[in-house]
């Protein structure tokens, strides 16, 4: 990976952390979970909110409250971007392309199209500490989306 593209990443990264975006808890939601990341610190609770479409569910609100270092943090924006107002087969299929990127240890080239800001976290497959942190946010979104379809099909 270039430098330039290595400082590239880091300012979209840096800027999420900054202005997180879709940060707050917010009602209506199915279901609401606490993830920790212990080797790091970073903490979150996530609620999710899903509305019936035509098609099947959608993801109408993804709400947090988190602390944590700047990649967790980050990840947590770029995620809430990523899912919410998506048809929820399409928000899984991102949140699968992302594990891909993550697990790849710095061998995936991310495809922008799918994955947008989310390609930032590339230079971070890398570092293997530093992988849970942008993972936090994504396994505590779909433990809670996990939860809200079993309520729903229960
Ligand atoms: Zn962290």
């Amino acid at each position: 990976m270039s430098s330039e593209l290595d400082s590239l990443y880091q300012e979209i990264i840096l800027d999420h952390y900054k202005n997180p975006h879709h940060q707050g808890l917010r009602d209506p939601f199915e279901a609401e979970v606490h993830h920790v990341n212990p080797t790091c610190g970073d903490e979150i609770t996530l609620r999710v909110h899903l509305v019936d479409g035509a098609e099947g569910p959608v993801v109408q609100d993804v709400s947090y409250d988190s602390v944590g270092c700047s990649i967790s943090q980050a990840s947590t924006s770029v995620m809430t971007d990523l899912v919410i107002g998506k048809p929820l087969d399409e928000a899984l299929s991102v949140h699968e392309e992302f594990l891909t990127l993550m697990q790849g240890k710095g061998k995936v080239e991310p495809d922008e199209d799918v994955l947008e800001d989310g390609i930032a976290f590339a230079g971070v497959a890398k570092f293997p500490a530093r992988i849970k942190c942008a993972l936090l946010a994504w396994m505590a979104w779909k433990d809670a989306t996990t939860q809200t379809l079993e309520a729903r099909d229960g």
